[in-house]
């Protein structure tokens, strides 16, 4: 079947006009792994490019059952309400191995995903994490591109993609429960180090005290963590999103952090780094993806797994044979 030809002229214009319908085919061109697919993304990125960067990219992470979806719908109305228009792109790592999802079902989020001033996206299961995030960076362009103030990147917290995560935002924001140990909580001390800001959920009238006290031991366990480079302290706070307060000040704490960050300079320098880190992603992303492509790799490595297997040849040693032999290929 031959594939009509992507207009990427008048799908920019489409997107820059806010069109959904031409965003989410564009979103939809960015996950595509067929190659012809790739070059027209990269052309509609280019033509988009000088329309992105305004908005205020928020990463939301937290476990399962923790509330990030009831927190984004109470959230992201709040921001509606005072006339932003926002964007929620989901990535689930677990969709990638089984195809199953932490966060897909389509019940989540459903009075935003109503809402004509909410865009609500899944992430693609990709073939590797680098490479489902390279993506959902390019997905936040789009929604950039098509308008949305605030994208919120949510995640579940635990571990294989808060780094990554971290590498495509501004602000991190951790969702933790009152009165379970962070041990319990699956939430690593290398997430904690990353968050800008935490919030303790469902810390609805029933729960305040258990939640101000747990409020209480995460600020001081974020003192404990040494320093960063922003001149920033993390701050902890409560919320419930079934009785709808917290989201305000949740709000006031991002809007703070992005004004100090601005005069110090540290925003355009993260930005800016962030940049760096994509490129040098694809690169990494590519490499791989031609090595293990070409023929004379895929002739040779099953052997040498076997090899490798039996103990008969250090894996060092099969993966330089391996490596110098696509070279001597690249010489030829
Ligand atoms: P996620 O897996 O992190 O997205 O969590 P969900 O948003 O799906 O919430 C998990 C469970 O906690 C659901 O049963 C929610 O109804 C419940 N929940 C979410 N927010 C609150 C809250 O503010 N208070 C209470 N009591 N329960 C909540």
């Amino acid at each position: 079947i031959r594939k009509r030809k992507i207009d990427t002229n008048l799908l920019a214009t489409n997107i820059l006009k806010g069109d959904r319908v031409a965003l989410s085919q564009a979103i939809t061109l960015v996950e595509s792994t067929l190659k012809s697919d790739n070059f027209t993304a990269r052309k509609l990125l280019e033509q988009i490019m000088p329309h992105t960067g305004k908005s205020l990219r928020v990463g939301i992470t937290g476990v399962p059952g923790v509330g990030k979806s009831t927190f984004i719908e109470a959230f992201g109305e709040e921001l509606i309400n005072k006339g932003k228009k926002i964007a929620v792109l989901a990535i689930d790592p677990s969709s990638q191995r089984t195809r199953g999802s932490i966060l897909g079902d389509k019940t989540r989020m459903e009075t935003l995903a109503n809402n004509p001033n909410a865009y609500i996206r899944p992430s693609a299961a990709g073939s590797s994490l680098g490479g489902l995030h390279a993506r959902t960076r390019e997905t936040m362009l789009l929604c950039e591109a098509a308008g949305y103030d605030v994208i919120l990147i949510e995640t579940v917290g635990v571990g294989q993609s808060e780094v990554a995560v971290s590498q495509l935002v501004d602000f991190f924001l951790l969702l933790m429960l009152a009165g379970a140990g962070d041990e319990l909580q699956g939430i690593k001390r290398g997430i904690m180090e990353m968050c800008d800001g935490m919030v303790i959920t469902k810390a609805d009238s029933g729960n305040q005290e258990k939640a101000k006290m747990a409020m209480r031991q995460y600020q001081n366990a974020l003192h404990m963590f040494p320093p960063t480079d922003k001149d920033w302290s993390p701050k902890v706070m409560t919320a419930s999103s079934y009785e709808g307060w917290g989201m305000a000040e949740a709000w006031q704490l991002i809007c703070e952090f992005t004004e100090k960050m601005k005069i110090d300079g540290w925003f355009q320098h993260n930005r800016q780094e962030q940049n760096k880190h994509w490129m040098h992603e694809w690169i990494a992303q590519e490499l791989k993806q031609r090595f293990y492509h070409h023929p004379v790799v895929a002739d040779k490595i099953s052997g040498l797994e076997q090899e490798v297997m039996k103990e008969v040849r250090l894996p060092i040693t099969a993966a330089n044979e391996l490596l110098e032999a696509y070279e001597q290929e690249l010489k030829e």
